[in-house]
């Protein structure tokens, strides 16, 4: 706020006696009287307290008080009665193999390819643009290249779940 030190001092001060709720010290507010920076903090700290105060939250009346925690109480006393949790459909794993293997199997060329675009592009950028910015739009890339794989691989259970159910309708609900 201010780089005199006098002024640092006696703001720190102002803050402390803010924080620890006991009244600012007569010296302190004889400066602010006449440091318009300290003034400022002062008023600062005031106005903060004033809109704690107006924050304070409405005591709860009693009967409903009782009443929420009766709820609460119930609640917890009553037996879990959490939904079972939907088996698998029997041939889901099998075909969340199947579905591996034929998405791996082409992820070596995928990488490969890529990182033959890579150095290509970046050859042929070499010439245009500075080093940074081309290994900007490389990170770039290659996080929308990422995102894109994430998004593909993690498609792959829910795709090996349906499979599965549509082989065994019966077991779907
Ligand atoms: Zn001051």
């Amino acid at each position: 706020m201010t780089a005199e030190p006098r002024c640092q001092e006696v703001q720190a001060r102002l803050s402390d006696a803010w924080f620890a709720r006991s009244g600012f010290a007569g010296q302190d507010l004889a400066h602010a009287g006449s440091c318009r920076a300290c003034t400022a903090h002062r008023e600062t700290l005031l106005a903060l307290g004033h809109a704690f105060d107006a924050e304070t939250p409405p005591a709860l009346p009693s009967a409903r008080a009782a009443a929420i925690r009766a709820r609460v109480v119930a609640e917890l006393a009553a037996p879990a009665t959490a939904p079972a949790r939907r088996a698998l459909p029997p041939g889901y794993p099998s075909e969340l193999a199947r579905l591996l293997f034929w998405a791996l199997l082409p992820l070596p060329l995928v990488v490969a390819w890529y990182a033959l675009l890579f150095r290509v592009a970046g050859a042929l950028l070499g010439t245009l643009m500075p080093e940074l910015l081309i290994q900007a739009l490389g990170a770039s890339f290659a996080l929308v290249v990422a995102s894109w794989l994430a998004l593909v691989y993690g498609a792959i259970p829910f795709a090996a779940q349906h499979r599965a159910m549509r082989r065994n309708p019966e077991v779907s609900p």
